[in-house]
């Protein structure tokens, strides 16, 4: 929703070297700034940043892109989010585009919803730290639990005093609205109309957005009054909601990628604890046990996640409990019960970080071994408790939507209860056929504008002694593909190739020494892109893979913008340029790949500077397209061999005639294409 005025302006004044040293640390060597790269684990600078072209790239994972990808890729924002981070840095107005007043006023009060929680926090914080009640409750408390005052710091924490009212007045005095105040979740409105604090006499955890702005607090009493709720938590706003946010994943969150698993425990304390104890990758579920919102989140950063449970009677009902959600979104699940005496929070204070990991490695248990082992020590006794285990953990492994790994679980399984494959088999595509049954029949009732129909037919599920199959189960599943994905490897060589010709040298002129198949253009100059597009339209052929078919779009729709008469470089510098700030970030990437060349550490350097690569074009390029020419014709010859052997197969004379007759004729191209190829 940036205009593109703004979005140019931002462009403009982005130096990608500054924003990226804003993460990393950058040394010049040369042109460019090499440091230590993010994206994966490394203790040299493999990544090098290019301030004249402004992008960035990593010669040990590849991962490259602009100073936008940068932002996006660092910070986890979305295109547009990551624009406004750069706008906000280099101070430039974000107009948005096309709004309607509406949206105005919404995007208006959401900011100032932010702006009066940040206020909060401060205020909270500044409480904790500077008055007499702060420090000596709030504060002592929080180092009564071992965390020191740089973690408290971190994570922001903060005390609201006993005496009422006290954030409405301070916050109303400096100018902050009522309306916004009792919005957030941090008032409340009484009956009649006057607005008193919502938290009072409690320590403050605030909760952080996945950029790291406050959106909501939990408060903790330390009364042992059992008439005081011990948390009272800010509800639903418009800026928060509770079942998509995770206590702690802004200061988790690059721990979660580099350690590429994301350990989940139940209590905001539990991940100060264990944060401050050097283990980063936590986050808390706030009380509710876990969402799919939630757990789509941790998706986005892995697909391995730990959940840590006390070692009590609730907590392990818990972690049954919890389990199906995880699998069902296809992450890999592991659980590890705390002896029976801690709770995280204590565990983590008790013992050495190497302590805590060891701890971690030797409990983790994947949940089928983890429901196995629950109930097992009462099982002997009980054959019907056995075989509603089994049922129990074979429902898990039916919403697993990976077929490989269903299928290890069922091994895993017959194994244990020395049970056949085929029947546990069977078992899970009797729920899987039921979940499909039910799924189609509510989307046929969302058709027809219905409400859902109630099934009144027993499940499949009930008929194994499950759980009838709740809502979440009837999920369709989440189908990914990558639209662009290579489909035709065989081509997709020389689609690069010619792509690569085109954005680096599309404005350079071809010099023909020879005459040439494809080289029978007027002899007034023609340039690198006119002849591509000529030679490829003359064979009416379209590249096969999508990546670089839009890239070959792109390139020809941006180019008929410039100016007719440009100097050379100053046209390639506009075109690099282009494709340098691509909105698309798969495209971007594709053509950065090929401007930002290896070619420093290869031979070809060697040989390009005897002979500099844009002179020897009128050899490459015309080469490059025979090439290419020749293996569309192969595969044409490939196609009509198929049909051939299919046509003698079904002994059809007529069309067998015709399709010999046309291999014939491609052989003969193909022949002219291969001699013309050694003949260059
Ligand atoms: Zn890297």
């Amino acid at each position: 929703m940036i205009d593109r005025t703004t979005k140019d302006k931002i462009l403009a004044a982005t130096r990608i070297e500054e924003v990226v040293g804003d993460f990393i640390a950058l040394k010049r060597r040369g042109a460019n700034w090499w440091g230590i790269c993010p994206f994966h684990q490394d203790k040299r600078p493999s990544l090098a940043v290019s301030p004249s072209k402004g992008i960035f790239k990593c010669f040990a994972c590849g991962e490259s892109g602009n100073a936008v990808s940068f932002v996006m890729k660092h910070e986890h924002l979305t295109y547009a989010e990551a624009l406004k981070y750069l706008a906000k840095k280099y101070h430039i107005e974000v107009v948005e585009k096309e709004e309607t007043p509406e949206e105005i006023a919404s995007r208006l009060k959401h900011e100032s919803l932010l702006v009066v929680s940040e206020f909060a926090q401060k205020y909270f914080q500044d409480v904790l730290w500077n008055d007499e009640q702060g420090r000596a409750i709030g504060l002592s408390y929080f180092h009564e639990r071992k965390f020191t005052d740089e973690t408290i710091r971190k994570f922001g924490l903060g005390y609201t005093p006993t005496r009422p009212h006290t954030l409405i007045k301070d916050a109303t005095a400096k100018g902050y609205k009522e309306e916004y105040l009792v919005d957030a979740g941090l008032c409340i409105r009484r009956e009649d109309g006057s607005v008193v604090d919502k938290f009072y006499d409690r320590v403050m955890f605030p909760i952080y957005s996945i950029s790291g702005r406050v959106i909501a607090f939990g408060g903790r009493t330390l009364k042992s009054d059992k008439s005081v709720a011990k948390y009272v938590n800010t509800a639903g706003t418009e800026i928060y909601n509770k079942s998509e946010s995770l206590y702690g994943i802004f200061q988790a969150k690059n721990a979660i990628i580099k350690a590429d698993k994301c350990i989940l425990v139940e209590g905001y304390a539990d991940v100060i604890s264990m944060h401050q104890q050097g283990i980063q990758n936590v986050v808390a579920s706030s009380g509710t046990s876990l969402t799919i919102g939630q757990i789509r989140l941790i998706k986005r950063f892995t697909s391995n996640i730990t959940i840590i449970y006390d070692g009590d009677a609730a907590g392990i009902k818990a972690a049954v409990r919890g389990t199906d959600l995880v699998l069902e979104e296809g992450l890999n699940v592991r659980i590890v019960v705390l002896p029976p005496e801690d709770d995280p929070d204590t565990f983590a204070q008790a013992r050495s970080t190497t302590e805590i990991l060891e701890y971690l490695a030797e409990n983790e248990r994947d949940f089928i071994s983890f429901k196995s082992d629950l109930a097992e020590t009462d099982m002997a006794a009980d054959p019907l408790s056995r075989s509603k285990l089994i049922n129990d953990i074979i429902g898990s492994i039916a919403v697993v939507p990976d077929a490989i790994l269903r299928k290890e679980y069922v091994e895993m399984v017959a194994e244990r209860f020395r049970q056949s494959d085929a029947d546990i088999l069977a078992k899970i595509t009797a729920i899987r056929d039921e979940k499909k049954r039910q799924t189609q029949l509510r989307e046929r009732s969302l058709e027809a504008q219905l409400p859902p129909a109630v099934s009144q037919e027993t499940s499949a599920a009930e008929d194994f002694g499950l759980e009838p199959v709740s809502e979440s189960y009837v999920q369709p599943e989440p189908v990914e593909t990558n639209p662009y994905v290579i489909t035709n490897p065989l081509l997709a060589v020389q689609e690069k190739e010619l792509t690569d010709y085109l954005l680096r040298f599309g404005s350079y002129p071809l010099h023909f020494e020879k005459d040439m198949l494809y080289g029978a253009m007027p002899a007034e100059r023609i340039d690198v892109e006119t002849y591509i597009r000529e030679a490829l339209r003359d064979d009416d052929i379209v590249f096969a893979n999508r990546l670089y078919r839009e890239l070959f779009d792109e390139y020809y729709a941006f180019a008929a913008t410039l100016p007719q008469e440009m100097e050379i470089r100053e046209r390639q510098g506009a075109i690099a340029r282009h494709f340098a700030n691509l909105e698309n970030q798969t495209l971007l990437r594709e053509s950065l790949n090929l401007a930002f060349d290896d070619q420093e550490l290869t031979v070809k350097v060697y040989r390009d500077t005897l002979e500099p690569e844009e002179q020897r074009l009128g050899d490459t390029v015309p080469k490059s397209m025979i090439l290419y020419k020749l293996r569309i014709t192969e595969q044409h010859c490939s196609d009509l061999s198929a049909q051939i052997s299919a046509a003698q197969r079904d002994g059809d004379d007529a069309t067998l005639r015709d399709l010999v007759q046309r291999l014939s004729l491609l052989n003969k191209v193909k022949l002219q294409f291969s001699k013309e190829l050694k003949r260059l």
